[in-house]
């Protein structure tokens, strides 16, 4: 078990918006969609040590070691330059864990811990990783009652879902858009598994909520709102719609053209979905 390691980006040990109650939360690095209004851009790429974020280093955080960028958490000042400079958004400075080592976090904040979820990046593309945190968690008294989540996008075949759902407790999945010319547009990737998974979580009982990212003139339409109110209506009135709101923060790009989604605008949706019949409708909490 301790061979497996995960690379990470980043770890909260305290979350209350990444599923029911407070929880440790593990955002794993890369992700298999391209999106420009990401808001956490630098956890998409996979590090290839070409080195040239070690210049943008005002510190010497950075250096190569035989062909290998090395990374000082000491010396770093966390001022993000390296960041911006790393061409594939990707980041030098991920820690690689395994399984023992998230334990160990989790042990230590049990008692302010309602569960743990991964998140990303795509959690789904260290998916062995997944199955076996998921599991030894399951498996360690010290851990008991704690739930297992996954942040995804649904990018995920069947197969792998038969896997992953035995030791999952439930499932946060974005859905970024209905049309697929549209999601194509908006993530570089088709949506059919996406809904497929969808449809594959909320029928093992593990569907805790559906994401959808409201954005002016392309998901806000009247054609992605009745399409998202058709889905969600075959779930089934119960299913948990989350409306996220676009804004600016960490978006690349053409999306730093786009409007900024305004709550006025977001109220609207969720107005027609709970119209429609859907009872759990939940709308984001700031504007920033
Ligand atoms: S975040 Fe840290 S490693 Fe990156 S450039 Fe700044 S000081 Fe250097
Ligand atoms: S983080 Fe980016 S810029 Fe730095 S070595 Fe890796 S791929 Fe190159």
């Amino acid at each position: 078990m301790n061979s497996l390691l995960a690379t990470v980006n980043k770890i909260l040990t305290y979350s209350v918006v990444d599923g029911p109650g407070n929880r440790l939360v593990i955002f794993l690095q890369g992700c298999n969609f391209n999106c420009p209004a990401c808001h956490n851009p630098y956890t998409i790429g996979v590090c290839d040590h070409c080195g040239d974020c070690v210049a943008a280093c005002h510190v010497d955080a950075l250096e190569m070691v035989n062909s290998k960028i090395v990374f000082d958490a000491a010396t770093c000042d966390q001022c993000d330059a390296c960041l911006t400079a790393c061409p594939i958004s990707a980041s030098p400075m991920v820690q690689r864990l395994s399984v023992s080592d998230i334990l160990e976090i989790a042990r230590k904040n049990k008692p302010f811990l309602n569960g743990i979820t991964v998140s990303g990046g795509e959690a789904t593309l260290q998916l062995k990783f997944v199955i076996a945190l998921f599991t030894a968690v399951k498996a360690d008294p010290d851990l008991n009652g704690l739930t297992c989540f996954v942040d995804t996008n649904g990018h995920l075949g069947a197969h792998s879902w038969e896997r992953l759902l035995p030791v999952t407790d439930g499932v946060m999945l974005d859905i970024k858009a209905f049309d697929p010319a549209l999601h194509h547009a908006l993530t570089g990737q088709d949506n059919a598994k996406t809904l497929k998974a969808a449809t594959i979580v909320h029928d093992a009982g593990k569907l805790y909520e559906l994401r959808f990212l409201t954005i002016p003139d392309k998901t806000d339409t009247d054609a992605e709102v009745a399409r998202l109110t058709d889905f969600a209506r075959a779930l089934g009135s119960n299913v948990r719609i989350k409306l996220n709101a676009f804004q600016h923060h960490g978006v690349r790009g053409e999306a730093l053209k786009w409007h900024k989604m305004t709550e006025s605008s977001v109220t609207k949706i969720a107005t027609h979905l709970r119209k429609a019949g859907i009872t759990e409708v939940v709308t984001p909490a700031l504007y920033l």
